[in-house]
């Protein structure tokens, strides 16, 4: 029999998760189980400033809080350097060195014809001669050449999502695989064939599924869910109050109910109903999920 494709959870262990997140990743497991997938963790601790090996156990911790089961293996990106490296070298020559700061990149690209966000091409056929005197300066990073390409990808929610791919970095001068490069790399090493995750990311989708076929993988299907917010319409964060299992817990609202805060909001439950996953599963239909951001009040 073939292996089931996988959905997953790929939190980054920068903070505890909030309820926008636990939201995201209780949609990810209901559309993996409701389709016969494998459901996966992964820990995208490549930031080593910003990661915490005590908030990721703590996010395990509260994501089996909720009910939410994962199959083995539990992938820690820090621990796959191997594998995006061997990606870069399958990349070849479809990627160059730049030595672009922040601001160089910012002024280019406010230039008439440069696009927000997008690298503007500044490195992309330096002589070799003016690479090396560049090395000498500051270490570079790696981008591929993508040559604004277009590239399409289906969201389950948005529809089709076509973007020109710009120069993206997949290697950081100082020598970490960057987001994009270890997403596709780690998603198409663990058979990931369903990504679930907040909207806030939908505009990664394309270079993702770009960078997938570059590699030879196929792309996954992509469902991009609205994010939690404020209430005042801005995106959910710890400022906002009780919105962490923890907070919640210390204002004696316990896992359960908080599940049940999540089922409302996505209309599987009524106000106050008691609910586990396994119910949310059996009442679970993607296309009535809501379009709209999650207000939290
Ligand atoms: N680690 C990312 C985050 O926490 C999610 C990446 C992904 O799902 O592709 O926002």
């Amino acid at each position: 029999m073939a292996t089931p494709g996988a959905g997953r959870y790929a939190p980054s262990p920068s903070g505890d998760l909030h309820l926008g997140n636990l939201r995201t990743a209780v949609v990810a497991w209901l559309l993996a189980r409701s389709t016969g997938r494998r459901f996966l963790l992964r820990i995208e601790d490549l930031d080593a400033v910003r990661s915490d090996p005590a908030v990721a156990l703590r996010q395990r911790a509260d994501l089996a809080a909720l009910g939410l089961d994962f199959d083995p293996p539990l992938v820690v990106q820090s621990e796959r350097c191997g594998a995006y490296e061997a990606a870069l070298e399958q990349l070849g020559d479809r990627v160059y060195e730049c030595f672009c700061t922040r601001r160089e990149i910012a002024e280019a690209a406010s230039a008439p014809h440069g696009r927000v966000g997008h690298y503007p091409g500044t490195c992309a056929s330096l002589s070799v001669a003016e690479r090396a005197r560049r090395r000498a300066e500051r270490p570079a990073a790696l981008r591929v050449r993508a040559a604004a390409a277009t590239s399409t990808v289906w969201d389950r929610w948005a529809g089709e999502v076509t973007e020109v791919v710009d120069d993206f970095v997949v290697r950081r001068n100082d020598g970490t695989a960057a987001y994009n490069l270890a997403v596709v790399v780690d998603d198409g090493a663990a058979g990931v064939d369903q990504v679930v995750r907040g909207d806030d990311l939908l505009d990664s989708s394309p270079r993702q599924a770009w960078l997938a076929r570059e590699l030879g993988l196929s792309a996954p299907s992509y469902a991009h869910v609205p994010l939690a917010v404020n209430a005042a319409g801005k995106r959910l964060a710890k400022r906002d109050g009780a919105v962490t299992l923890a907070d919640l817990a210390a204002v004696g609202v316990g896992p359960a109910e908080v599940l049940g805060r999540i089922a409302v909001s996505l209309r599987l439950a009524e106000v106050g109903e008691p609910v586990t996953v396994a119910v949310l599963l059996d009442r679970f239909d993607p296309g009535a999920l809501p379009r709209e951001p999650w207000v939290v009040a």
